[in-house]
């Protein structure tokens, strides 16, 4: 990593229009309104979509997300990848070792997609009462994807049906890994030529199709019948473009799968997402490597945002004018599409400027989060 870099370098936020909020519209959620101190009461957000890791790692990360969420999806793809409902158990107890003394966070396992995953293991899945979805990741799409599925039309349908016949939701990883395709447009081609002729061919197979990114994701979770197929979207695909990872030099740690598209489909994400549709919840996709693994010849994929993605949520929302609709994005339209109840308790989002650690260390390493030494507003707490 060149030392010239004024690094981490993130200056391409969106603009700030403090002057665009109509307080009158989010009313009901303000416990306090007094200028620079407002504060926002909302029921405790989940996170549909986050990776925790193991060993160390998971041991560094876990509080960041147990201290604000009240239950995550929890992604599988360890090595070797969470295929079993057995492994599904043993990692889940594994995370709750890793959990602050009292945490009641609750970890939502998945099953990891293979072309070999049995109907019978989603029969398991389904009366552990733990795993709450399976994850597909066509083979080498992302970090630790290289056991996903070759050809999900010829090896997967059975498996397909039968988590169709036990309401479990079908998680993807939308891209293809074709080589010939190029990086910026895979989203766009998994969409034409597999998100589509599946759900032709398994109708009522309910999918929620991860981090979406472009404009073409939105226009597709729109043509869709409600209930049945859903979006999670990241704080970083609301709020970088894809010039983020060249301002100043290259940006190693704004790098993440699928990677950030142009402005253009920002904007688009932004809008669906604000506009209070009850299709996109809130998946933050936080996804902690090791400084080394980020900052060396060849960087891994994925943004450590857990510490930020509630700040950066509201900030969204917050310039959108649409800070009434943000309890219903981080709260409510997950479980609901889940089938789960909501939270009951609440946590407070109070307008106050905060800096973002410059790293997290650890043992063996540290993390460096997203937004890394930059100042923030809205600072989450319980109380
Ligand atoms: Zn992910």
């Amino acid at each position: 990593m060149p030392t010239s870099c004024s690094f981490p370098c993130q200056r391409s936020w969106i603009s700030y229009h403090p002057s665009s909020i109509n307080l009158r519209s989010h009313r009901f959620v303000v416990a306090s309104s007094a200028a620079a101190g407002m504060e926002l009461s909302l029921t405790r957000p989940d996170d549909w979509h986050l990776h925790l890791r193991e060993g160390e790692l998971l041991h560094a990360v876990a509080s960041h997300s147990a201290r604000q969420f009240g239950r995550a999806i929890v992604m599988p793809n360890l090595k070797p990848p969470i295929t079993t409902t057995e492994a599904a158990v043993a990692y889940r107890q594994s995370i709750l070792k890793a959990l602050p003394e009292g945490s009641v966070f609750d970890p939502l396992m998945t099953l990891y997609l293979t072309d070999n995953t049995s109907p019978e293991e989603i029969k398991l899945a389904r009366q552990s009462g733990v795993v709450f979805a399976v994850k597909l990741y066509p083979a080498g799409a992302t970090t630790n994807s290289q056991d996903g599925v070759t050809d999900i039309f010829g090896k997967c349908i059975p498996v397909l049906e039968e988590m169709a016949k036990h309401n479990m939701p079908l998680l993807v990883h939308g891209e293809v890994t074709d080589p010939s395709v190029d990086i910026f447009d895979r989203e766009k081609v998994f969409i034409e030529t597999i998100l589509e002729p599946l759900l032709k061919k398994l109708p009522h197979l309910k999918i929620v199709m991860e981090h979406i990114t472009t404009m073409e994701a939105v226009k597709f979770i729109e043509s869709c019948s409600e209930g049945s197929v859903a979006a999670t979207v990241t704080p970083q695909h609301l709020i970088l473009n894809r010039n983020s990872l060249f301002q100043g030099g290259l940006q190693p740690h704004n790098y993440c799968l699928p990677v950030l598209k142009r402005e253009i489909h920002r904007e688009a994400i932004v809008s669906a997402v604000t506009s209070g549709s009850n299709r996109y919840f809130l998946g933050t996709d936080s996804a902690p490597h090791e400084r080394r693994r980020k900052e060396c010849t060849c960087g891994c994929a994925g943004i450590y945002n857990a510490p930020v993605a509630l700040s950066l949520y509201a900030k969204v929302f917050e310039q959108a004018g649409s800070l009434d609709k943000l309890e219903a994005f981080t709260s409510f339209n997950g479980p609901d599409f889940y089938g789960l109840p909501r939270n009951t308790s609440k946590i407070k989002l109070r307008k106050s400027s905060w800096k973002v650690p410059v790293s997290y260390p650890y043992e063996h390493g540290e993390i460096v989060p997203m937004f890394a030494g930059e100042t923030l507003e809205w600072l989450p707490s319980n109380n």
